[in-house]
């Protein structure tokens, strides 16, 4: 159930292994003829399509490895790669190419456009069919308790559709542990934590004739109180989208308003160049999305699962902040994990339950703890700049030296040094987890170009700390 990036990601891994898959999507969805028409499709039901999206390096990699005829159509349809080693900041003289570079490939491109080409491609699979416009209102199971199996989903029109298996791919909304609980399961266990955020995205297309400016620039910043970054889009697209922190309902509604947004985006070091008026936007509102968590549900607990022939798949099971862009990466990645668990316990329902937790806590889990890490420290630093403090004021603390160092230090060094590069591994999701001689090197190559945080000259560059009173020049700005 769901036709977001983990449903489709699920119905192609699995019709292409040979089974037959019915994608249940509850918002009516009549396929768009056209990259811009996907642009205003009606997606309720996965609000976030029309926020920025980048698509990561562990996504983009499985694509061209497995479906490399999606991944040309997105090519065909307007996304753009972008390889790591093209445009370097010209600060960074000492690159010298490295063999594995070449799977550190993002993709840009409309979050639209990325599911309507997935979407295509699996309405072009016999195996696959869809039924829109109708939702799921709760699973159907046998079984003694307190283990049910599901053996189909019951649909809000009434009727029920029977499944060897289920995959819940409903998003963050989803109600699968509610229905878990109405068959009388055990209830699902869930690890919640804020990300401090709200989003507000808005889009823009280049003007005829005119060229995007030089990638080589920053594309995003965090000024502590404010997050921002421009995101590439296909067909000579682009968005801007700014995170002010939950707390700051003053500058949310300032930034919320179009004409406002654009002056703001305007007076940022990355979006500038992009909005010095050689683009219009395409629509006319700023989206904006509140209520964005990290969590993890479990639904195997101490090695006993909650149900069988049944498992959820991406934001469902795990979602992570945003700002990060791991989300359709482990959406899609977690779709192939269940298929491969299905593959290998094809006869046995608990062995099915038990491989997939195994695989989501050694591939997913990590990429979950590391957003909750940087959260934490991402919303100290901002309440700390909101009351006008500096965030590392305690000298004392040898907490602030090492956070200056993960802050100021690695931010400084990814765009002087190959070490970069090596960031680049991680940060992208291209592998869970690296060897240990690969994490002394980024350590000695990060403290190498961090110099102590006294003598950095970037440091007086960094904006001032705002202030209560700094607020209304703030407000000021983006009138
Ligand atoms: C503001 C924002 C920005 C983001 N930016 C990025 C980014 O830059 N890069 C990145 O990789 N990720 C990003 N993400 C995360 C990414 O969008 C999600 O991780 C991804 O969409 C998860 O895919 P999904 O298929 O699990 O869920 P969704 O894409 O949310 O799809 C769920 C689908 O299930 C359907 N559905 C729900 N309930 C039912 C039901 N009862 N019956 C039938 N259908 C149902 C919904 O209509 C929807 O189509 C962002 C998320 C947000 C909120």
């Amino acid at each position: 159930m769901g036709g977001g990036v983990s449903g489709l990601g699920a119905a192609l891994v699995l019709a292409r292994r040979g089974h037959q898959v019915t994608v249940v999507e509850r918002d009516e969805t009549p396929m768009p003829a056209s990259a811009d028409e996907a642009f205003d499709w009606d997606r309720r039901g996965a609000p976030q399509v029309r926020h920025s999206h980048a698509f990561l390096a562990r996504l983009v990699g499985m694509l061209r490895r497995d479906y490399p005829d999606v991944y040309s159509e997105l090519l065909r349809e307007g996304a753009t790669e972008m390889r790591f080693g093209d445009d370097m900041p010209p600060a960074i003289t000492n690159f010298v190419p490295q063999p594995d570079d070449a799977e550190l490939v993002m993709l840009a491109c409309r979050r639209t456009t990325f599911e309507w080409v997935l979407r295509r491609a699996a309405i072009a699979e016999g195996a696959v069919s869809f039924r829109t416009g109708v939702g799921v209102e709760g699973l159907v199971a046998d079984g003694a308790l307190p283990t049910p199996r599901v053996i189909g989903v019951r649909l809000a029109d009434g009727s029920e559709i029977a499944a060897d298996f289920t995959v819940v791919a409903a998003g963050r909304r989803s109600a699968f542990s509610d229905w878990l609980v109405e068959l009388g399961a055990a209830s699902v266990p869930e690890d919640v934590d804020e990300t401090g955020i709200v989003y507000l995205s808005r889009f823009y297309r280049l003007g005829e004739g005119q060229s995007p400016p030089p990638r080589s620039g920053p594309i995003g910043g965090d000024l502590g109180y404010l997050k921002y970054g421009v995101f590439v889009g296909d067909n000579r697209t682009f968005s801007v989208t700014l995170a002010t922190p939950t707390a700051d309902e003053e500058l949310r509604k300032l930034v919320s308003e179009p004409a406002r947004f654009d002056l703001c985006a305007q007076q940022l070091v990355a979006t500038q160049p992009w909005l010095d008026g050689r683009a219009v936007a395409i629509a006319d509102e700023v989206h904006i999305m509140a209520g964005l968590i990290n969590r993890w549900r479990r639904h195997v607990v101490a090695g006993v699962p909650v149900a069988t022939g049944v498992a959820a798949v991406g934001d469902a099971v795990i979602c992570t902040n945003p700002l990060y862009g791991r989300g359709c990466s482990t959406a899609f990645w977690s779709a192939h994990l269940l298929a491969d668990a299905i593959a290998a316990h094809a006869d046995d329902p608990i062995g099915v339950q038990v491989a997939y937790d195994a695989a989501l806590r050694d591939e997913i889990l990590p990429w979950y703890k590391s957003s909750v890490d940087q959260d934490i420290e991402a919303r100290r630093v901002a309440a700390a700049l909101l009351a006008g403090e500096d965030p590392d004021g305690d000298p004392n603390d040898p907490r602030a030296f090492i956070r200056s160092v993960l802050r100021d230090g690695v931010l400084t060094a990814m765009r002087r040094d190959r070490v970069a590069c090596v960031l680049s591994h991680v940060q992208p999701v291209v592998r869970a987890r690296r060897g240990g001689e690969r994490r002394r090197r980024v350590r000695s190559r990060v403290c190498r170009v961090a110099r102590p945080r006294q003598s950095r000259a970037g440091t007086a560059a960094r904006p001032s700390h705002p202030r209560r009173a700094d607020r209304r020049a703030r407000a000021l700005v983006v009138r």
